[in-house]
C-alpha cells in the first residue's frame, strides 16, 4: 500500500532535520514527520541563535564530534545566500577553580583548539564589557561562534527537500509497529506509512519509544532571557564587538550568552545552564517566569555585564532533556535491526546537530560512521 519509503525520521527538531539532510542527500527515499508545526516552540529547537564552541569543558571525547560539526555548519553556510555562522569569538570566565574554564583549558590544549588563557587583567583589556574579579581567569577562543539557529534549521529543511525528502507536520506518530524486516507507523490523524528503517529524533519525548531511556533522560524547563543594553551602549553588544560567553559565578552558577544576530530576538541572550531548571509537564503551555528567577538572574548579569538594563526585556521558557551523565545516546535501538535513535540535549546539544545527522544517516546506511559514537551509545545505560 503506497510509498514505501526507506527511511522515516520521527521528530522534526534540529536533530531531526540534520538527520533527514544527510538521509537525503544518500539519495534515499525519506519522510520526516513531526507532530507539530514548523518552527514551534514545544521542544528544544526554536529561537534564532545557539553558540559553538570547542575548549570544551565538558571533555575532550566531544571533540571529532565538533570539529566534524564545524564542518558542516560550513558545507551548510557555502549552500546560503544569508550569513548562517557568525564569527564572534568565544570567551569563558571564571574563579580561579573554577571546572569550566579548568575544562576548557584542558580540552583547548589536548585538542589543540586555538586560544588564549587570560588573566582578569587581560581579560578587562580586551573585553572592557565584562565585569571581572582580579580573582578570576579566563580562555579565549578565536574560532567559537553564533549559529544562526532557526535559518540553518530552514536551510537544512530546504536542502533535504531539494533532494526529494518529503514532510509532514501537525502529525504524531502514535504507533511503530514491525512489518516484514521493516515497520509500519500509525500516526494520530489516521496514516499507515511503510518504511525499512525508523530513526527517532524526539527530544525529550524520546522515553516514550525507548523505555529503557526512561530512568536516564529527564525533561526540565529552564527559563532564557534577553537583556538590552543601557542607554548609548548598544554598540558593544553588536555582534562584531561582543563575544558568545560562558562565566562561572563565584556562587558556582553558569551564565551564558551570545550577542543578538536576529531583529526577531533583539538584545543579549543569556541564561543559567545549571540553575533554575524545573520538573515539566511534556505539552504544557508555556509558563511565566516566576519573579523569583527573574531577579536572580538580573542580579547576577548585573554583576558581569553592568551596561545591560538591570531587568530583561523578555524571558522565555524551553527544555532540556538531562541525562544522568549529561551526555548523549545516539545509536542503533537495542532489539531492533532497523531502528535508530539520537537524544542530544542536556543543554548543549545543537551545535553538533549536523555531526549527528551525519551519524545516523551512516548507521541507516550500514555504512562505517565518519566519527566514532562508542562514547554516546545507547547501549552503556541498557547494559547497566
Ligand atoms: C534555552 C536553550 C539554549 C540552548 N543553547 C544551546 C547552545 O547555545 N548550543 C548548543 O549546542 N545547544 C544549546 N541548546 C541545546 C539544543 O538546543 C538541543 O540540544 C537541541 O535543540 C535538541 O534538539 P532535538 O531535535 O533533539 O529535540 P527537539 O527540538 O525537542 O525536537 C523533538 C521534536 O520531536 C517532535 N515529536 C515528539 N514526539 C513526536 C511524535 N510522536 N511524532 C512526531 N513528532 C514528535 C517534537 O514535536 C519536536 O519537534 C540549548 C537548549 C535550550 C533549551
Amino acid at each position: 500500500m503506497g510509498t514505501i519509503y526507506d527511511v522515516v525520521v520521527v521528530g522534526l527538531g534540529v536533530m531531526g532535520e540534520a538527520t533527514l539532510w544527510r538521509l537525503a542527500e544518500k539519495n534515499l527515499r525519506v519522510l520526516g514527520i513531526d507532530a507539530r508545526v514548523q518552527g514551534h516552540c514545544e521542544g528544544s529547537s526554536h529561537g534564532a541563535s545557539r553558540i559553538f564552541r570547542r575548549a570544551y569543558w565538558e571533555g575532550e571525547k566531544y571533540t571529532s564530534m565538533l570539529n566534524h560539526a564545524d564542518q558542516r555548519w560550513r558545507s551548510l553556510q557555502a549552500l546560503s545566500a544569508t550569513p548562517l555562522i557568525y564569527e564572534t569569538g568565544g570567551i569563558f570566565i571564571g574563579p580561579k577553580g573554577s571546572g569550566m574554564v579548568a575544562g576548557s583549558i584542558d580540552t583547548a590544549r589536548r585538542a589543540s583548539v586555538e586560544h588564549t588563557e587570560w588573566s582578569a587583567r587581560q581579560v578587562k583589556s580586551s573585553f572592557p564589557v565584562f565585569s571581572v574579579d582580579s580573582s578570576c581567569h579566563a580562555v579565549y577562543e578565536p574560532g567559537a561562534y553564533a549559529i544562526a539557529a532557526q535559518c540553518a534549521r530552514s536551510k537544512m529543511i530546504l536542502a533535504a527537500t531539494r533532494q526529494g525528502a518529503e514532510l509532514l507536520y501537525g502529525d504524531a506518530v502514535v504507533c511503530v509497529r514491525r512489518h516484514r524486516k521493516g515497520f509500519r507507523l500509525y500516526t494520530r490523524r489516521g496514516l499507515c506509512v511503510t518504511t525499512n528503517s525508523v530513526v527517532l529524533t524526539t527530544g525529550p519525548w524520546l522515553p516514550n519509544w525507548v523505555p529503557e531511556l526512561k530512568a536516564h533522560l529527564l525533561p526540565r524547563r529552564v527559563p532564557v532571557y534577553w537583556f538590552e543594553p543601557r542607554k548609548e551602549m548598544a554598540s558593544k553588544f553588536e555582534n562584531i564587538n561582543f563575544p558568545v560567553f560562558l562565566y562561572e559565578l563565584a556562587s558556582g552558577g553558569l551564565l551564558y550568552g551570545l550577542p543578538s544576530i536576529s531583529q526577531n530576538e533583539p538584545g543579549v541572550k543569556i541564561g543559567f545552564h545549571n540553575r533554575q531548571q524545573a520538573s515539566c509537564r511534556l505539552g504544557a503551555k508555556s509558563e511565566e517566569v516566576s519573579p523569583l528567577l527573574v531577579k536572580e538572574i538580573s542580579e547576577s548579569v548585573g554583576a558581569i555585564l553592568p551596561d545591560l538594563e538591570m531587568m530583561p526585556a523578555k524571558a522565555k521558557v524551553c527544555i532540556y532533556t538531562m541525562s544522568q551523565d549529561e551526555s548523549f545516546y545516539i545509536g542503533r535501538v537495542q532489539g531492533y535491526e532497523n531502528m535508530f535513535a539520537a537524544s542530544a540535549c542536556s543543554g548543549h546539544g545543537f551545535k553538533f546537530a549536523p555531526a549527528i545527522g551525519d551519524v545516523i544517516a551512516s548507521l541507516v546506511a550500514g555504512e562505517t560512521t565518519p566519527v566514532a559514537i562508542d562514547a554516546f551509545s545507547i547501549d552503556r545505560i541498557c547494559s547497566n
